[in-house]
């Protein structure tokens, strides 16, 4: 009898323990708005994917528009501009466009240069 109550006690501790979890789990995957933790990001292949291979454009009022011609990586649904900013990188400037898929929401960074006159 003894030995049953106990083992229904560990039982029941372990299930709290495991839906804790899973509660704590569900919250990490939940996006921090305002900050987006590289895990989510999606990688996107070919020009723009990287800062090292930054799509070259003429000026910077084309960058947006060329961010939202762009497919998600994922499932190839429209994307929308969620944030644009300047960075730089050793010596180069880049900007960088995160754009949000509409379909799947997942996240994407794309990489712009812009050519100056002086090359
Ligand atoms: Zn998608």
């Amino acid at each position: 009898m003894r030995g049953l109550i106990l083992t229904t006690l560990i039982i029941t501790a372990l299930i709290l323990l495991v839906r804790e979890l899973s509660k704590l789990l569900r919250k990490q995957a939940v996006p921090v708005p305002g900050q987006t933790p590289d895990a989510q990001l999606l990688k996107r292949p070919g020009k723009g994917g990287s800062p090292s291979d930054p799509v070259v454009v003429e000026s910077a009022s084309v960058i947006e528009a060329h961010a939202v011609g762009q497919d998600c990586a994922a499932c190839a649904s429209p994307v929308s501009v969620e944030d644009h900013r300047a960075e730089r990188r050793g010596e180069r400037r880049l900007r960088v466009v995160e754009v949000k898929c509409r379909h799947c929401a997942r996240r994407q960074l794309l990489y712009f240069t812009i050519r100056t006159s002086a090359g």
